[in-house]
């Protein structure tokens, strides 16, 4: 038995104890979420979210890369969200390996150069700093400047956020009004 078999027998066992869904298709806290694809991290846990709540976007270490600048103007302009969390964390696996080194590694195996960047960090502050910028900075978004970034304690659980102080008269800063939530 694969863990691919192992999982769709779980859902076998699961989604007959479920009710039917009639979530709407877009994000009830008008928020998307940036993460590491990290195992440990469950965002659903770690800040309380419920599904139908927000979009949740995941690679390896959080990066904000051109493919999740696409998945945010999506998010902005097709579904309704208006922030964006960038989640980090502590003992990250993007730390432990070298741009140089993994680039290498898959040219030696493979012949060829990748032309993606690997995008591992060494400060963990700066990498969610780096990533605030590219949010601020993405020409695609409806709302560059409501971006905040954070660092989880994978060991405590807790949430540190990481202060990136922003640049004055910005041009596009729009002003959010108080996300409505229904009563549930
Ligand atoms: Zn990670």
């Amino acid at each position: 038995m694969t863990a691919t078999d192992v999982l769709v027998e779980r859902n076998r066992t699961w989604s007959t104890a479920q009710a039917p869904s009639d979530l709407s298709l877009r994000p009830r806290l008008q928020v998307a979420i940036v993460t590491c694809m990290d195992s440990r991290l469950d965002l659903f846990d770690v800040l309380g979210l419920a599904p139908g709540e927000a979009h949740v976007l995941r690679n390896a270490g959080g990066v904000v890369t051109d493919d999740v600048v696409r998945s945010l103007a999506i998010s902005q302009r097709k579904l309704g969200t208006r922030e964006v969390v960038l989640v980090h964390h502590t003992d990250c696996g993007m730390q432990t390996i070298t741009d140089d080194g993994f680039r290498a590694e898959l040219q030696a195996d493979s012949g060829v150069s990748p032309s993606f960047a690997i995008e591992t960090f060494t400060d963990l502050d700066e990498d969610v700093a780096q990533s605030v910028r590219r949010v601020r900075r993405s020409a695609f978004l409806l709302y560059p400047e409501a971006v905040r970034g954070f660092v989880h304690d994978v060991a405590t659980h807790e949430l540190r956020e990481v202060d990136v102080p922003g640049r004055s008269g910005d041009r596009r800063a729009r002003t959010l009004s108080p996300v409505r939530l229904a009563a549930s």
